[in-house]
């Protein structure tokens, strides 16, 4: 819809393609006509167990809704510094780790800025780049999906970047970047943003790191090892050089109370929650081999909680859908590295076991 003032939007804001969010959950079960307790939903990478088993009550009790939250979030980032193992100085908590991407792109990137970025990968780095009118550089993964290291640093020198994104594992193809190849990405003039969203179901983080290269960032999230998504918070580890200025821009009540109550009651039940995180890495191995004993699919090997398959026998979309008739909800891409392909999130053992049974029946 267009007025007569459409003219003083920003020109590049008027022209940027929407961002299509994923559906609720409730309508989405009315659209299929099936009640929401009888969907599967392994289409959003979110945790099949929900939040720790105290965090219901902690929000219950908690007394001081009526209250701001603390722009300096120093409860928050108390209780985080020992469980990653970095100073309370080198943390900023978001609204979601979705924030602190955001934070960086305006503290950084100026019109015309590049950004790099690996492809197929995860779609807020090219939308957020696109709101501060960066430049997206995208420099494709390898037939296997590794990065291209090559690439990467021709890239990064001939555009100037300031900024390389990657996820580590990497969402949505699910595969690490090694740690070979993180060292090299941080002799290049640029700051590397390691996404480590899925690092509770990996072997690999470079947490540890941040503080000892200057231009290597870290971003966390409560989102999927402690079952949050919906609270919103997530953390970047971040040098401190830089970590002032994303303090002077951050909105002062990003994070919320209840979101605060939750990582604290998370935190001090993180046995639990890495207990889960672990029996979702088991049933991830044991859906990656049922999926590979399928002639129609080819699953990739993960490190996170889901699983990029390529549909071999027929068509993506059409298999998305059919799943979706049955209640299954999986995501399915359209750009061309991701061609044919589905992702399944890692859900419980039965949930997978309809899954497979329903795959079975059609005809995969
Ligand atoms: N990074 C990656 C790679 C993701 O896949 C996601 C979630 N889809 C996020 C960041 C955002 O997580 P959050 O919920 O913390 O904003």
């Amino acid at each position: 819809m267009s007025s007569i003032y459409t003219n003083l939007l920003r020109p590049d804001i008027a022209a940027l393609e929407a961002y299509t969010p994923i559906q609720p959950f409730d309508v989405l079960s009315e659209k299929l006509g099936i009640p929401i307790d009888q969907l599967i939903k392994l289409d959003a990478n979110e945790n099949p167990f929900g939040p720790a088993p105290g965090v219901a009550q902690a929000l219950r009790e908690f007394p001081f809704y009526s209250i701001y939250p603390d722009p300096d979030q120093a409860r928050l980032r108390r209780a985080i510094s020992p469980f990653i193992g970095q100073p309370v100085e080198r943390i900023i908590c978001g609204n979601g780790s979705d924030e602190i991407i955001d934070l960086l792109m305006r503290v950084l990137i100026q019109p015309g800025d590049a950004v790099v970025a690996c492809p197929p990968t995860f779609g807020m780095y090219s939308f957020n780049t696109g709101v501060v009118a960066g430049r997206y550089i995208a420099v494709p993964r390898t037939a296997g999906f590794e990065i291209d290291v090559e690439a990467i640093a021709a890239a990064v020198l001939s555009s100037g970047a300031k900024l390389i994104f990657l996820p580590s594992p990497n969402n949505p193809t699910g595969n690490n970047v090694a740690r070979e190849h993180v060292k090299q990405l941080l002799e290049l003039p640029v700051i590397l943003v390691l996404d480590e969203a899925y690092a509770e179901f990996s072997d690999g983080s470079v947490a540890e790191w941040v503080g000892q290269h200057p231009n290597l960032v870290v971003l966390r999230t409560f989102s999927k090892w402690a079952g949050l998504a919906g609270l919103r918070i997530g953390y970047g580890l971040v040098p401190e050089w830089l970590i002032e200025h994303l303090w002077k821009i951050k909105p002062p009540y990003n994070t919320n109370v209840a979101a605060e109550v939750a990582v604290l009651q998370s935190l001090a039940e993180a046995a639990i929650l890495h207990a889960r995180a672990q029996l979702i890495v088991a049933e991830r191995e044991r859906l990656f081999v049922a999926l590979q004993a399928l002639d129609g699919l080819h699953p990739f090997p993960s490190q996170a909680n889901f699983i990029l398959c390529r549909v071999e026998r027929g068509d993506a979309a059409q298999l998305k859908q059919q799943l979706a008739q049955r209640g299954i909800l999986v995501r399915h891409y359209r750009t061309p590295e991701l061609a044919n392909c589905i992702r399944i999130s890692i859900g419980l053992a039965q949930q997978h076991d309809t899954v497979l049974a329903a795959l079975r029946d059609l005809g995969m």
